[in-house]
């Protein structure tokens, strides 16, 4: 089994809200694989002390070490137990109810000798080759599917209106400080054989397809075979740099945290 892993903050100076861990524990060709991109908060009050680099640590810890220690409860039910978990760890000093308490999209793997489980909640990404080759990208698309009603506003309106959707029905679903919403993640199984390679990114580095079009969702995943990781955050990060602005290339910030994890499977 091969991993490979990159993560690169957005800006210096702040630091990174992404989190990735793997682990191989003993049972028989096993492992686990958790990556999760902390929401940024806009500037002011979140009702929190500790931050999103904190909870993102916090949260993405925790989940390691429940879907590793208790490989037959289902990863929903793992999620739900670290949101808890986590959740306890500032419940006494933190308003957990504060609209901005800290979040974060996850993307986690297990996989044993039999099978390979996965969960996406909210717009980090996924991608599985399959021993036949073929690639699926798995998505959880609410953000997305949003985002037309949004242009169709004014500009200065579309930020409240996605935010308005933030954890409320009919929006988007971000893992905060309420466990039910693990039973909303995209989630499934694959038979280990096959299952060829796995990747976990964030959607800083999911720019390379979404924002810059520099290839499709096969393409990415082969060239983090071949290449690794970070280069193609350096990629990333040199597209970026010739669009600083965003003009060509319209994007919330010209640089964000990026993240992939990639583990080999076959043989
Ligand atoms: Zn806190």
């Amino acid at each position: 089994m091969r991993i490979q892993s990159a993560t690169e903050p957005g800006a210096t100076g702040h630091p990174n809200e992404d989190f990735a861990a793997f682990a191989t524990p003993t049972e028989a060709g096993g492992g686990a694989l958790v990556v999760l991109d902390g929401v940024t908060a806009p500037a002011g009050d979140s009702g929190c002390e500790h931050g999103v680099a904190w909870f993102s640590a916090r949260l993405g810890g925790a989940l390691l070490t429940a879907i590793g220690a208790t490989p037959s409860v289902p990863l929903t039910e793992c999620l739900a137990h670290s949101i808890t978990r986590t959740a306890d760890a500032h419940r006494a000093s933190c308003d957990l109810s504060h609209r901005r308490t800290p979040q974060a999209t996850v993307v986690c793997v297990r996989w044993n000798a039999q099978s390979v489980e996965y969960l996406v909640l909210s717009d980090s990404i996924l991608l599985i080759r399959e021993s036949t080759g073929v690639v699926r990208a798995v998505l959880d698309d609410r953000l997305d599917q949003l985002r037309p009603a949004a242009r169709r506003l004014p500009p200065d309106q579309r930020v409240a209106f996605v935010e308005g959707a933030r954890n409320a029905p009919g929006g988007f679903f971000t893992a905060a400080a309420d466990p039910s919403v693990a039973t909303l993640a995209v989630t499934g199984s694959l038979p280990r054989e096959r299952v060829h390679t796995v990747a976990a990114l964030t959607d800083g580095l999911g720019r390379w397809v979404e924002t810059f079009t520099l290839g499709d969702w096969p393409e990415l995943l082969t060239a983090l075979a071949e290449r690794g990781p970070a280069a193609m955050i350096a990629e990333v990060r040199a597209a970026e740099s010739a669009d600083p602005e965003g003009e060509a290339h319209p994007r919330g910030k010209t640089h964000d945290d990026a993240t992939g994890v990639i583990v080999g499977l076959a043989g």
